[in-house]
């Protein structure tokens, strides 16, 4: 108990936390393997490990005992002697000696089993009331930690990404530009940025109100979300302005993602596109700026359009 009130001063720091729990269940257990993990529809991963496993790694879900255990949230899963346990024997750990005895409590998050604390040994065993009790209570601190680290990540993606449309945000876009220009520095790869505002919104508001202009914006993002790879990134540079990050991109493929984006938006609605590829030596302002000049080129040209800027902002 001394111990985990210790582990109490580090719940700031919520890995060291998991690692000192998984280490006191093993003592307490005298188990040779204990781990804090999450189980999801395929695999489970590995949060915080004693003995076997390593964390950041994953098992199929079906190798492991832990599946068994988040089926009932409402109890542990004791298993004393695999190999009497009709459901463990062909396991292949089992069959491989590495886990004969297992006894694992569910994490609960949401009214959910999300996850389980464990202790496994290679070979039978049962743990005593106290043992239990103690794991038990290891358990319920695994559970706070890991229910508070799920609103933190919760909290943080709300904070990077726009509320109306689920696009990222101003702060998630500079984080990103900064991040993508660094590795295209070190990389020498490409990269791309894409900037489109949509024609004559205005008055799209005028006549059809400000509520419908909200929807259509909606639509617009999961329209262009739909059109894009994982790995670009959809942003809401403000009102109706988006960009569209391009890592690993050409000028030449980026010019086309835009068209493709702009053929998305609903309604027969349009709009315009600037397109900039980094040059190598500029930095983000004057990226943007470069991807905004081709914009308004694109709106002074007659809206509908893509124009793809020169390399150098001299040249514009
Ligand atoms: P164009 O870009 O083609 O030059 O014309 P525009 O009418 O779109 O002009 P501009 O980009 O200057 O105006 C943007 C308009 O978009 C102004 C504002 O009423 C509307 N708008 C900006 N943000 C939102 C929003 O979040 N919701 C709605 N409904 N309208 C928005
Ligand atoms: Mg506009
Ligand atoms: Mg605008």
């Amino acid at each position: 108990m001394a111990a985990l009130d210790r582990l109490g001063a580090v719940g700031a720091q919520p890995e060291a936390a998991l690692d000192g729990l998984v280490r006191l269940a093993a003592r307490v257990c005298s188990a040779a393997s204990a781990e804090i993990n999450l189980v999801g529809a395929e695999q489970l991963w590995f949060r915080a490990a004693q003995g076997l496993g390593t964390p950041g790694v994953a098992v199929p879900r079906e190798l492991t005992f832990c599946t068994w255990t988040v089926l009932d949230p409402d109890r542990p899963l004791l298993v004393d002697d695999a190999l009497e346990d009709e459901r463990f024997k062909a396991n292949p750990f089992v069959a491989d000696g590495t886990i004969r005895s297992y006894a694992g409590f569910p994490l609960i998050s949401e009214g959910h089993a999300i996850g389980t604390m464990c202790v496994h040994d290679p070979a039978p065993k049962t743990l005593s009331p106290d043992q239990l009790d103690a794991l038990s209570v290891l358990a319920t601190a695994a559970q706070t930690q890991v229910g508070l680290r799920r609103h933190v990540e919760a909290l943080s993606a709300m904070a990077r990404t726009d509320a109306l449309t689920g696009a990222a945000n101003r702060r998630a876009i500079d984080e990103a530009l900064d991040r993508e220009l660094s590795r295209s520095a070190r990389s020498g790869t490409p990269m791309a940025l894409v900037m489109l505002d949509m024609d004559r919104f205005k008055s799209f508001n005028d006549e059809f109100g400000h509520p419908a202009g909200d929807l259509l914006l909606q639509r617009t993002a999961a329209a262009w979300k739909r059109e894009l790879r994982a790995g670009d990134l959809l942003g809401r540079w403000g009102g109706e302005e988006f960009c569209v990050l391009l890592a690993d991109c050409r000028p030449e493929a980026a010019a086309a993602v835009a068209e493709r984006v702009r053929a998305a938006v609903p309604d027969g609605r349009s709009c315009s596109a600037g397109v900039a590829s980094w040059n190598g030596h500029e930095s983000i302002a004057e990226l943007v700026l470069r991807t905004d000049r081709a914009l308004y080129e694109a709106k002074h040209a007659g809206r509908d359009r893509t124009v793809l800027a020169p390399l150098s902002a001299g040249a514009a």
